[in-house]
């Protein structure tokens, strides 16, 4: 009998609680390697504390079956210089590739360090020798560095759920020495994708003098990590089963009875500018005027759920989209149809998959996107005998899997419009072709897949020079 996996702590800046239906993949995912191992789920509880001390916060505690569920509230100031600040207007839009929207104050950078050292210490206290650490996502790059510097010995591994942009991008971030740095404090780093991991060892190469050891292992400052990437899939069948929601079978109803004699392409994403809004409507414009037997039929459900509101980045888009959408509407609407149907909300995660199933085209059009599940859910959806097309942006993550989409440049609006006017006029052998070859790719790469080759990667990453960390 092989031994018992060590005990697990998974940390990031939300915790799911994966006894909620409304979780989503990715913590039901990590929420069943936890049960199945035993762990604890640290991060932030999402509440803010008006009279908080900055770099102190309360910890509370609650048990799901075998899982621990330790979060901590933050201070004001925490949440304005870590959160909003460094991971929302700093990391989030450098790591997007738009150095133009990024504001470096320094701030933010000092509580991005502060709540990083009060997440380190706090976690201290809760670890055991042998549990093994999986951190995510950009908002925790130090917590490793930070973790170590207390004297933790543990295996920890870190993945980042955004892209990692190339070397002249990087190094325009002002610290970014520093951050790069925090990355050799991990035995493990995960991308998602290929190019990614290329950055990661162009960059700490060339701006750390770190050594190529082979097979994604790379030496700096005494230390050792492995890059490897780790595509983050999907749960097919959790998405699926939601189907056979009564919410889902309403939705469905409704939508084919309004609809069925249009064709319907949809979008769904949170509302945020790295998804190309703005131009996949223009897109749709173009493809109005130079196709105009879409004229009266071709409709976009484009569902935008609010995100980071109190940020103006996400206010402008807003404004942008709501103008271009009555623009569009405008011109070309009738008195019985509207080619854009823009919903600014989050839908009930049960409805999703109905809107996907009577969708003929799927745009998922990001200018730069760490993965995007979206693009997977849509395929998991699709009705095998009559599947829809998906439209996909070269710049999404997912495009590395997904070859058998139909992959656009969405900076280029005409040629993004003539692959959607292709989309919507495939003929059944083509679109079958393609659909089963992408359901087989991210059935075969689900997110349990994931999590269970980022566990064996960690488990097994040598970690000879981890003494000298110390
Ligand atoms: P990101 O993590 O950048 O938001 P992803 O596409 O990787 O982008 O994941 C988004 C997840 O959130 C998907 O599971 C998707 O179904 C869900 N989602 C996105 N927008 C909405 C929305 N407007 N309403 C409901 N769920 C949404």
């Amino acid at each position: 009998m092989s031994a018992p996996s060590p005990r697990l702590v998974v940390v990031s800046n939300r915790i799911g609680d994966p006894r909620k239906p409304a979780a989503g993949g990715l913590a039901v995912a990590l929420g069943n390697v936890l049960a199945s191992r035993g762990g604890v789920w640290f991060g932030w509880s999402g509440k803010v504390v008006a009279d908080g001390a900055p770099g102190a916060g309360k910890l509370h505690y609650q048990r799901a079956g075998a899982v621990q569920l330790v979060t901590i509230d933050l201070s004001e100031q925490d949440f304005e210089d870590y959160y909003c600040g460094y991971s929302n207007r700093a990391l989030w839009p450098a790591f997007h590739y738009r150095l133009d929207l990024a504001d470096f104050a320094a701030g933010y950078f000092a509580g991005y360090q502060r709540v990083n050292r009060l997440l380190a210490r706090k976690l201290a206290t809760l670890l055991q020798p042998d549990d093994v650490i999986w951190v995510h996502d950009y908002h925790l790059i130090p917590l490793a560095d930070e973790l170590r510097a207390l004297g933790c010995r543990q295996r920890i591994g870190f993945f980042l759920h955004v892209p990692l942009p190339p070397p002249p991008i990087l190094a325009a971030i002002p610290g970014h020495e520093w951050l790069m740095r925090s990355f050799f404090a991990y035995d493990l780093v995960g991308l998602q994708t290929q190019a990614d991991v290329d950055h990661f060892g162009r960059f700490v190469q060339e701006e750390a003098g770190a050594v190529s050891l082979g097979d994604g292992v790379f030496e700096a400052l005494g230390r050792q990590v492995l890059a490897r990437s780790f595509p983050i899939g999907i749960d097919v069948e959790e998405f699926r089963d939601l189907a056979g929601s009564e919410e889902s079978r309403q939705t469905e109803a409704m939508l084919r009875k309004q609809y069925g004699h249009r064709r319907l392409l949809v979008g769904v994403d949170r509302l945020d500018y790295s998804k190309g809004l703005p131009r996949r409507f223009r897109a749709i414009q173009d493809l109005l005027e130079n196709y105009p037997e879409n004229l009266q039929s071709a409709t976009l459900i484009q569902i935008a759920s609010p995100s980071r509101e109190t940020l103006s980045a996400y206010t402008d888009l807003r404004d942008e989209l709501e103008g271009l959408a009555g623009k569009i509407n405008g011109e070309f609407g009738e008195l019985d149809w509207l080619p854009i149907r823009y919903l600014h909300r989050t839908w009930a995660r049960r409805r999703l998959p109905a809107l996907y199933r009577c969708s003929r085209v799927a745009l998922v059009t990001p200018l730069r996107d760490g993965m995007n599940l979206v693009a997977k859910e849509y395929v998991a959806m699709q009705n095998e005998a009559d599947p829809g097309v998906l439209v996909l942006s070269r710049f999404a993550g997912a495009a590395e899997q997904m070859r058998e989409a139909l992959l656009v440049n969405p900076y280029d609006i005409p040629a993004t419009a003539q692959a959607i006017q292709r989309a919507l006029r495939m003929p059944l052998a083509e679109r079958r072709e393609r659909h089963a070859a992408l359901l087989r790719q991210i059935t075969e790469h689900d997110v349990h897949e994931w999590s269970r080759n980022f566990l064996d990667a960690l488990a097994t990453v040598k970690t000879r020079l981890r003494a000298e960390i110390q």
